[in-house]
């Protein structure tokens, strides 16, 4: 890579991110562990952070307010539903905020989450817990290459900090 190489589709970028909510609560960090990955172009981010990031150099810091239509989409009320507890897997410990694989009303898979956990029941919704907000990020561009062949195809980076497979 050179110095003057900026982040474009098509390259594995890595950054570290803090994502802080208006209410001044930071909810996610990458600070303390490896930078977060990911493939430029391929939408492993939100859009809204993808297209501040087009065009930064390695080294760049910046922070971005990111709207809920460029974040994690609008909040849908009245998506949540009660579910006996014993429908779910036995082997796994429900807790608040885990995302679970669900099947929606036409057999498509979807991703729920826990709202709550009762006695009997389990409270999901199809709202991402970030739906709705204004993510601000604090942003540090760590370093960028060219994507290989592989991770193309896959559509996300390989090696250490992506997937192992
Ligand atoms: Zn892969």
């Amino acid at each position: 890579m050179s110095a003057n190489d900026v982040i474009a589709d098509d390259m594995v970028v890595s950054i570290h991110y803090t994502l802080t909510l208006d209410d001044g609560n930071a909810v996610d960090s990458s600070r303390g562990r490896e930078p977060l990955l990911y493939l430029h172009g391929a939408q492993n981010i939100v859009p809204g952070l993808e297209k501040e990031l087009a065009g930064k150099k390695a080294g760049e810091s910046f922070d971005v307010a990111v709207s809920p239509e460029e974040g994690y989409g609008p909040r849908m009320e009245g998506m949540e539903q009660k579910v006996p507890k014993d429908v779910m897997p036995q082997d796994l410990e429900i807790q608040v905020g885990m995302p679970l694989s669900a099947h929606g009303p036409d057999g498509q898979t979807m991703t729920v989450w826990v709202t709550a956990v009762e006695d009997e029941h389990v409270l999901i919704d199809p709202n991402h817990p970030l739906a709705g907000k204004t993510l601000n990020f604090a942003i540090e561009v760590m370093e960028m290459r060219a994507a290989s062949a592989e991770e193309l195809e896959h559509g996300h980076p390989h090696g250490p900090g992506g997937h192992q497979h």
